[in-house]
């Protein structure tokens, strides 16, 4: 058995993980990282980047299929075909790209890095039987970021036919029919993607609207596209069993319905991962499901921390990236504490949305009186000229001082406004901040800058 000490063990390779990891290696302080399966955990691997891979190369598919945008301005094509094969292929190479790249930032950082399931022996002690044989390695300070795996449903066993989010990403050809249980996150995002790539997709909900974090105002123009799509959602529904390559549902009505459906994607949340590597010994404070912790990702042990998935929602890659910069820094001796004032949502539908800090409902909620102003795309230059006007920019203030609590969007690529929306919460910008903030013509940003102008009372395009 090889000794190894350091001043941090990092457990879990994720985006939490890893960036714990670099930052603390760049501090200078003396850090090894377990990672039991892959560098880049979730997020690079099975998560957000082969989801959203898949997504780009759906819509892409599907303008060929649906040339009505390309015909608008003279282009014309033969039928196109899709090679899911290289598709797979071309989404699996962007993955080892960035899981490589992961894999050299560690080292840069002088990060020692073990392949290998970590198992607690306590709160300063761990075990691994890596690639590189049996080791004990003896921490000042251990960080957990062992994340989060899929929701199984006791009707509906991943196996077979029944997949998880890990095995939809893993096929290696479209299915004829596809029903999506659950209307969430990767639901809506994956389920959308199939129906671009040409699968027969139904979604079965068991709440009475499709993506329940996003108000309905923020949804409709999805439901639209859904629709044009020819995807079928039940809501208020639930699914019962799957047999002979069909989904019984019961649906909102009580009837009880049968959905032709080669495979069924199960995509109903993601558990804290906390059994099987000895955490349990350590006996530390739960809040729910999840490990809690304090504003600086300390866990009620001393010197152990937790970052990421395991730690709560939102169960996002961003969340868990701040997190573990914290920590490292905090560890190195720096006074941190997790006090953002807004952690931005976005769903990668078509179109995305984008959610940060309070909607119009929890601003209501929450202040005496408040200010919305909407911006349409239809009334924007950019989006006209990018083929899709759809979706609008909505920004909510407080009525007395004008301070921003929230920005949302709805409309084709507004997730890269999600920087702009978060900065101006951050900074604790009023509504005049933005309004005389000169956004670039023609951009779809100038829709933010509209949206502080309507809630001001002047719009000026409009
Ligand atoms: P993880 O990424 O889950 O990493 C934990 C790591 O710990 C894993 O690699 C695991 O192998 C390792 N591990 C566990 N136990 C041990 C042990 N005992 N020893 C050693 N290693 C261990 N988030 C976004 O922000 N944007 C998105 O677009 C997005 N898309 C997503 C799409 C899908 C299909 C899914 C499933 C998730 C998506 N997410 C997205 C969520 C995001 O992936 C997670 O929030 C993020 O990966 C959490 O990071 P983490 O470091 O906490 O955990
Ligand atoms: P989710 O929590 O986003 O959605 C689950 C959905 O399933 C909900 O709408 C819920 O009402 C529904 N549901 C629950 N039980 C059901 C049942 N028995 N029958 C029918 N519907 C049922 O979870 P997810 O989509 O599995 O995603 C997991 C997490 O991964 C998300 O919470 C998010 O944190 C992360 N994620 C983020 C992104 C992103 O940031 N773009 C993308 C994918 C995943």
């Amino acid at each position: 058995m090889n000794e190894l000490r350091c001043k941090v063990l990092v457990i879990g390779g994720g985006p939490g993980g890893y960036v714990a990891a670099i930052r603390a290696g760049q501090l200078g302080l003396d850090t090894i990282l377990v990672e039991a399966n892959k560098l880049g955990g979730t997020c690079l691997n099975v998560g957000c980047i082969p989801s959203k891979a898949l997504i780009h190369a759906a819509g892409a598919a599907h303008g060929l299929r649906e040339p009505r945008g390309l015909n608008a301005i003279g282009l014309s094509i033969g039928a196109p075909k899709l090679d899911y094969a290289r598709t797979v292929a071309w989404k699996d190479a962007i993955v080892t790209r960035l899981t490589t790249g992961v894999g050299a930032l560690l080292k840069k950082a002088k990060v020692r890095t073990l392949l290998g399931t970590a198992t607690i022996v306590d709160g300063k002690t761990a075990t691994v039987s890596a690639d590189t044989g049996e080791s004990r390695i003896a921490a000042e300070h251990l960080v957990l970021a062992t994340g989060s795996g899929p929701v199984e449903l006791s009707a509906l066993k991943f196996g077979g036919d029944i997949l998880s989010s890990t095995d939809a990403l893993a096929l290696t050809d479209v299915p004829r029919s596809l029903a999506v249980v659950g209307a969430g996150y990767i639901g809506m995002e994956l389920g959308m993607a199939f129906a671009k790539l040409g699968a027969k997709v139904t979604i079965v909900e068991a709440l009475p609207k499709i993506l329940p974090l996003y108000d309905a105002e923020l949804t409709q123009p999805l439901v639209r596209r859904l629709a044009d799509l020819g995807v079928e959602t039940l809501v208020g529904a639930r699914a019962i069993a799957y047999a002979g390559s069909a989904l019984k549902v019961a649906a909102a009505d009580g009837a009880e319905r049968s959905i032709a459906a080669e495979k069924v994607l199960v995509a109903v949340g993601r558990r804290a991962r906390m059994s099987g590597f000895g955490l349990e010994t350590l006996d530390l404070t739960m809040s729910g499901p999840f490990l809690r912790i304090d504003a600086t990702c300390a866990t009620s042990m001393r010197n152990v921390w937790a970052i990421g998935d395991m730690t709560g929602e939102p169960m996002l890659a961003h969340r868990a990236m701040a997190q573990g910069e914290m920590v490292a820094e905090i560890i190195a001796g720096k006074k941190r504490a997790f006090d953002r004032v807004a952690i931005p949502a976005i769903c990668f539908t078509d179109p995305e949305i984008v959610a940060v800090g309070l909607s119009p409902d929890a601003a209501k909620a929450a202040h005496d009186e408040i200010r919305v102003g909407h911006f349409p795309f239809r009334a924007n230059a950019r989006a006209m000229t990018l083929q899709d006007d759809e979706g609008f920019v909505r920004v909510v203030a407080r009525a007395d001082n004008h301070v921003v609590l929230g920005v949302q969007a709805v409309g084709v690529g507004v997730s890269e406004l999600s920087a702009a929306f978060s900065l101006a919460l951050e900074m604790g910008a009023r509504l005049e901040d933005v309004a005389l903030t000169i956004h670039a013509h023609p951009t779809m940003s100038e829709a933010f800058h509209e949206s502080a102008l309507a809630a001001l009372g002047h719009p000026l395009h409009i």
